[in-house]
């Protein structure tokens, strides 16, 4: 510490966030490296759930442009505080859509990640009609171990779902999402994730995305082909819940 200078909380948590965030740069430019990929042909999304929106408006500070949330109930209200403060950052939405949220959700979020039925497509499509002047973007969120309790579409379902979404006017298909199993090597379910991509991009071509890789894994993620990385406890730290 400098002897009389007093460092305020939000210069201490600005330096934290700007040590992590270096750190989380340089483990996926070395991913990059190592998978023979350009760099910055990853984008970074900061997972800022259950932190606030004065974190939010830290990361913007430091260059983050995207930022994922998976309540809507929080995301919303940080949506509008950082809007409040001019900042326009790309907000996805990563957790579990509940039908009847899907015209707040519309309202805030540029991505939604999580889209997994036939159901929710037909109801987000009707909400970002209502309630947005140009299509939603959506990933289809893929489920690797087929276990359905933890959300994702498996097996046919995600040819199903991918067309209704490409069909529909309010949507936009930007491609897929994926949480490794619990449990399993990631790298394996990543890369049987890349090979899906590379099916669905063969009739979307426009559905680029592979949303993979998280604090744990995100280098086997880039390793297989992840365009974004969605990362959390590396950047803001350790969360009090399991969110
Ligand atoms: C919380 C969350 C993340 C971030 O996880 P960390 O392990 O904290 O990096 C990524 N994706 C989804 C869908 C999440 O819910």
């Amino acid at each position: 510490m400098i002897a009389g200078r007093w460092v305020g909380t939000e210069d201490w948590r600005r330096a934290q966030l700007a040590a992590n965030l270096e750190h989380v740069h340089e483990r996926i430019a070395a991913a990059c490296q190592a998978a023979g990929r350009p760099a910055g042909s990853v984008t970074l999304t900061a997972v800022t759930k259950t932190y606030p929106a004065s974190d939010v408006l830290l990361l913007a500070g430091l260059g983050v442009t995207d930022v994922g949330e998976n309540k809507d109930q929080e995301a919303s209200g940080k949506a509008a505080e950082v809007s409040a403060a001019g900042v326009r950052l790309r907000w996805h939405f990563v957790g579990q859509v509940q039908r009847n949220k899907a015209k707040s959700i519309s309202a805030y979020a540029d991505v939604v990640e999580s889209v997994d039925s036939l159901r929710l497509v037909a109801a987000l499509d009707r909400a970002a009609a209502a309630v947005r002047g140009e299509p939603l973007e959506v990933l289809i969120q893929v489920s690797l171990d087929g276990d359905p309790a933890r959300g994702g579409v498996a097996g046919d379902d995600l040819w199903r779902v991918s067309d209704a979404v490409a069909s529909s006017d309010g949507l936009r298909l930007g491609g897929l999402m994926a949480v490794a199993p619990l449990g399993q090597e990631p790298g394996q379910a990543f890369a049987r994730l890349a090979e899906l991509a590379g099916q669905l991009v063969a009739t979307h071509p426009g559905a680029t995305t592979v949303s993979a890789g998280m604090s744990g894994d995100l280098e086997e993620a880039v390793r297989h082909g992840a365009t974004h990385v969605r990362i959390g406890t590396s950047l803001l730290g350790m969360r009090n819940s399991l969110r």
